[in-house]
């Protein structure tokens, strides 16, 4: 295991709100949301981020949008519609070097970023 906060979180040595959890992924709130509900799914493996992700990885992230589709209908927002977001490279602003979604909603998204 890499040392990066989502794999701590993972592992248990950090804390985190739990959204859910199967065996290959691990989803919890944002400590700093922007939305009313946003979730991070990620990947129990170690991958560093799109840049990175191999053949045999790449069927995760499927199970990625197939779990923010369980959260979004846990969350009472599947209907009302969300957003999903991966940043990859620098110029993304990525700031947590492991795969990981971005699930945002619960309010009307306007372009893009907004
Ligand atoms: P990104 O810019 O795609 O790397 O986004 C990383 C996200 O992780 C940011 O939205 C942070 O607010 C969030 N984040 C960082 N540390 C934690 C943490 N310990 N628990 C929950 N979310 C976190």
């Amino acid at each position: 295991m890499a040392n990066d906060i989502f794999c701590q979180i993972i592992e248990g040595k950090a804390p985190a709100r739990m959204a859910y959890q199967d065996a290959e992924i691990v989803a919890f709130w944002d400590i700093h949301p922007r939305a009313p509900v946003h979730i991070l799914i990620v990947p129990r493996k170690h991958i560093l981020s799109v840049c990175e992700l191999t053949e045999q990885d790449a069927p995760i992230l499927g199970k990625m949008a197939l779990a923010a589709d369980k959260i979004a209908k846990q969350e009472g927002i599947f209907n009302s519609g969300f957003r999903l977001v991966m940043n990859s490279g620098p110029d993304s602003g990525m700031v947590v070097p492991h795969l990981h979604m971005h699930l945002l909603g619960g309010r009307k998204m306007g372009g893009l970023l907004a």
